[in-house]
């Protein structure tokens, strides 16, 4: 096992490996930005390197400063948590150069599912269901008038290295197709530097369902049932939970099983997500993350696992700790992305936190790198913490989440709160009977007051 590792992160994601790191005896050492240095991350780790100015580019996205602080730490291993360089290729690569340990998949398969047409054909190939769409890239504006003619409409227009929502534009007609193709490209190139883009069948009210996967790297694979982020606002996850509320046990096993034999085959290892979309009951795959999410939590509260050590492990050489038939989910967890954004439009709330109180008691997890006088840096991602409850059913976990709201103290900044506060009395989030399209929907009509 590794005696020390580097974290290539910031915020709670950063915390919660220090912490799983800590539970295996292992040292953690931090890196962190100048607008980082009094972070909890900095302060929780047992040692910190600064890497940078506060632009994440120069920083927590540069590759020769974290491969230096990781040689002058003597650290044998990365884990490079959600976003910044966790599905660079070519970070991976640079590693295994080095003979440091990449604490994720190979680069190989980074690289396979970044692109995300040559991630559906391996996906396709593997057995796994695909939305209907183009085979591969769409070159020009005729073709991709002539694809909608052929599938139907409504479609959608997608950028081949998309990712965070970006490169995508809907036709619901042909009339919309010119516009939908040109906009898609060109916030395709912007974003990515690369304007391929592909089509899609546009489901219309699909949910979003995912399937955790964790692999050994040596054929061995499982899944950990699905969770439901169809709560989405901009194709950003708002919402989480698993079970999925539509989802039945045999459903879960089906494209469980599908989902773990593809990887398997692949020789994948460590932890992956297969995003799917569910319509009518059927799943229809759309992208493969090759990392751990920051929905992660709610898998864990019903797997009873801890996936940051299993993949600590497995980057270890290690065996995976459980076996497929272990894993059953018990009970229901949700989990709500605390940001620092004011309401009603989101807009970015840095600033000094005066005074924060975490909820606890039974079921209840905050994970959060928040203290009292912290002061929330302008230059990164708005979340600012994780609030994730578990409980025997759904209702159970539903009436905590009010509950751990309520005890929830975040002075100083705007928050998301209200928003939960708001949804935990709507019918249709008690009942579970929400689309991707619902919360985009009710923004439209509701104003949430804080
Ligand atoms: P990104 O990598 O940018 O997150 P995804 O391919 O994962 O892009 O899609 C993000 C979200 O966009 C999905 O969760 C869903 O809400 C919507 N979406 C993507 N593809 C389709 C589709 N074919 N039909 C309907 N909605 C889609």
């Amino acid at each position: 096992m590794f005696k020390k590792i580097l974290i290539a992160n910031r915020g709670e994601i950063a915390l919660r490996v220090v912490r799983a790191a800590r539970e295996m005896g292992i040292a953690s050492v931090a890196v962190h930005s100048t607008a980082d240095s009094d972070a909890m991350h900095v302060r929780m780790a047992d040692e910190s390197i600064c890497i940078g100015p506060p632009s994440g580019t120069l920083s927590y996205l540069s590759i020769p400063s974290i491969v230096s602080a990781c040689e002058i730490s003597g650290a044998e291993a990365i884990h490079p948590g959600y976003g910044f360089l966790s599905e660079n290729a070519r970070f991976v690569e640079i590693l295994e150069e080095m003979n440091i340990a990449f604490i994720g998949p190979s680069a190989e398969h980074i690289r396979l599912m970044g692109d995300k047409i040559t991630a559906k054909d391996t996906m396709k190939a593997l057995g796994v269901p695909c939305v209907p769409g183009s085979d591969g890239g769409v070159p020009d504006l005729e073709s991709a008038q002539r694809l909608g003619a052929e599938m139907g409409y409504p479609v959608i227009v997608k950028a081949t290295a998309g990712g965070g929502g970006r490169g995508m534009k809907v036709a619901m007609s042909a009339a919309d197709m010119e516009n939908a193709f040109h906009t898609a490209r060109s916030e395709s190139k912007a974003a990515f530097g690369n304007d391929e883009v592909y089509i899609e069948k546009y489901l219309t009210t699909p949910r979003h369902i995912e399937i955790q996967i964790f692999g050994d790297g040596r054929g061995q694979a499982v899944h950990l049932g699905e969770r439901d982020c169809s709560l989405q606002r901009r194709h950003q996850k708002v919402l989480e939970e698993a079970p999925g509320p539509a989802i039945t046990a045999s459903e879960r096993a089906r494209i469980g099983k599908i989902c773990a034999d593809a990887m398997a085959k692949l020789g994948y290892s460590g932890a992956g997500t297969v995003e799917f979309l569910y319509e009518n009951g059927e799943f229809y795959f759309i992208e493969m993350n090759t990392r751990l999410q920051v929905e992660h939590p709610v898998t864990e509260a019903v797997m009873g696992v801890d996936l940051v050590r299993e993949q600590i492990r497995v980057a270890a050489g290690m065996k995976m700790s459980f076996r497929q038939e272990d894993l059953v989910p018990r009970g229901h967890a949700i989990e709500v992305r605390i940001n620092a954004e004011k309401l009603p439009d989101f807009a970015p709330s840095p600033g000094t936190i005066s005074h924060y109180h975490a909820p606890g008691g039974l079921g209840v997890r905050m994970d959060s790198a928040l203290y009292d006088g912290y002061k929330i840096p302008p230059n990164y991602d708005s979340l600012i913490g994780k609030l994730i409850v578990h409980g025997r059913d759904r209702p159970e976990a539903l009436a905590r989440l009010d509950r751990a709201l309520g005890e929830l103290i975040v002075d100083g900044v705007h928050t998301t709160v209200p928003l939960f506060h708001a949804l935990l009395q709507e019918p249709d989030i008690q009942a579970g009977d929400y689309n991707i399209h619902w919360l985009e929907q009710w923004l439209a009509s509701h104003t949430v007051a804080e």
